[in-house]
This record gives C-alpha cells, sequence and structure tokens, in this order.
C-alpha cells in the first residue's frame, strides 16, 4: 500500500505534475494537484477562487488553512483509498505537520517522498516554453514537440495555452518562494519516510523509469 501514496517534491517545473500524471495511470491511482484544484475554482470563479486568483497569479502561496481544508476533503474521499500521488503540497512546514495528522487519522501506512531536482537555470527556461493544451490538460514544453500548434496526445489544433503564471517575474518569485519556503520541507521528512531522489531534467520517460525503479514497480 504504501507505495501507491506518493508526495511529489521538487521546484514549481522540475516536472511533478508530467511525472504525477504518468505514475497515476500506471498506479491506477489520483492525481491530486493542488494547483490544478486551484486553477479549476479560478476559472469557475467561485469563492475559493476568487480569493486564490491574486495569490496565484503574484506567485505567492495560497493560506495553509485553506489548502489544508482542500487536501484533506480530497485524502478522505473514496477516490483515494487505494492511493494518491500527491502534487504541489505540502510546500509549507505547516502544511507538512498538518498532512501528518491527516495521515495519522488515515490510517494506512506512510506516503514516500519522490523528489525530482532540477537547476533553476533549466527551471526557467521550461516553464517559459511550457503550454497546457485546454482540450486534453496535457503539459508540453514548445521546444519538444514537432508541431507547436497540435498537442501530440490528443491531436487538437491550436489547443496550447500559458499559464498566467508562467511569466518571467511570476517564475522568478515562484522560485525564491519554493527555496526559501518549500525546500526546507524536504528535512521535515528526512528521518520520517523514504525520499527518492531523481534527476527531473533527464527525458520524460527516463525520470518515469527512474522513479519505478526506486518504487520497486514494474510496469
Ligand atoms: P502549481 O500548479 O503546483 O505550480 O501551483 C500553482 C499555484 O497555486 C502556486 O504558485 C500557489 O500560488 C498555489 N498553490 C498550489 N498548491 C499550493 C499549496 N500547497 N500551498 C499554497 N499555495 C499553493
Amino acid at each position: 500500500m504504501s507505495n501507491k501514496q506518493i508526495i511529489m517534491f521538487g521546484a514549481p517545473g522540475a516536472g511533478k505534475g508530467t511525472q504525477a500524471k504518468i505514475l497515476a495511470g500506471k498506479l491506477n491511482v489520483p492525481h491530486i494537484s493542488t494547483g490544478d484544484i486551484l486553477r479549476n475554482a479560478v476559472a469557475q470563479k467561485t469563492e475559493l477562487g476568487l480569493k486564490a486568483k491574486k495569490i496565484m497569479e503574484a506567485g505567492e502561496l495560497v493560506p495553509d488553512e485553506i489548502m489544508v481544508g482542500i487536501v484533506k476533503n480530497v485524502l478522505f474521499s473514496d477516490e483515494c483509498k487505494e492511493g494518491y500521488i500527491l502534487d504541489g503540497f505540502p510546500r509549507t512546514l505547516n502544511q507538512a505537520k498538518l498532512l501528518d495528522d491527516i495521515i495519522a487519522e488515515l490510517n494506512n501506512g506512510y506516503p514516500v517522498i519522490v523528489k525530482l531536482s532540477v537547476d533553476d537555470d533549466v527551471i526557467i527556461n521550461r516553464l517559459s516554453m511550457r503550454r497546457v493544451c485546454k482540450v486534453c490538460g496535457t503539459i508540453v514544453n514548445l521546444n519538444q514537440i514537432k508541431n507547436e500548434n497540435k498537442c501530440p496526445n490528443c491531436g487538437a489544433e491550436n489547443s496550447f495555452v500559458k499559464r498566467d503564471d508562467d511569466s518571467e517575474e511570476v517564475i522568478r518569485r515562484r522560485l525564491k518562494v519554493y527555496h526559501e519556503t518549500t525546500q526546507p520541507v524536504l528535512e521535515f521528512y528526512r528521518n520520517k519516510t523514504e525520499i527518492i531522489v531523481v534527476d527531473g531534467s533527464l527525458p520524460v520517460d527516463e525520470v518515469t523509469n527512474n522513479i519505478l525503479k526506486h518504487l520497486k514497480i514494474a510496469v
């Protein structure tokens, strides 16, 4: 059970979302992205979305109590019974501590941490070239696909959109927040659980294979 409970860790643009999607498919557990949940709320102009919009556009963090409430609801739902791939949470020490309470209450074992390491200069370059297909949600890098007007996954044309927070100024802010606030959270897990560190600058399928190798899962 425990290796189907995974927390993806790493800087924005390290590939957490891309790998989480692939792993979720292979392990048959849901991909829980707090960023996606917030972006949906913003798009639907819900109360949560209205609160989160400006914070996200500035590259800052949404308050812990809001985020923990969201994650608690999802982790206690039936869809997470067999496991989950948590992407984008926890991002602060306080979130990690509150997540520990949720994990204890769930009483289902402790998640494994998968940390993707990527240098900041690679990240800045990646995020400025990152686009998301608005039809199927696939994340692409414009430098790495054959036709920059066609989604390689679903074939939709002119469907790529740039995230509002993928502008250079906001990317730099997000990276600063990551280094100052999120990266230290890894220490919290140091003696609690297995931390798998994988080079996230390698091609997508190599990163996936390395993660699976460490998780000792043959797929
Ligand atoms: P992501 O898609 O994970 O890069 O998240 C996009 C943005 O959503 C972040 O820059 C934050 O503004 C917000 N966000 C996502 N997850 C969290 C979290 N765990 N805590 C606070 N803010 C978050």
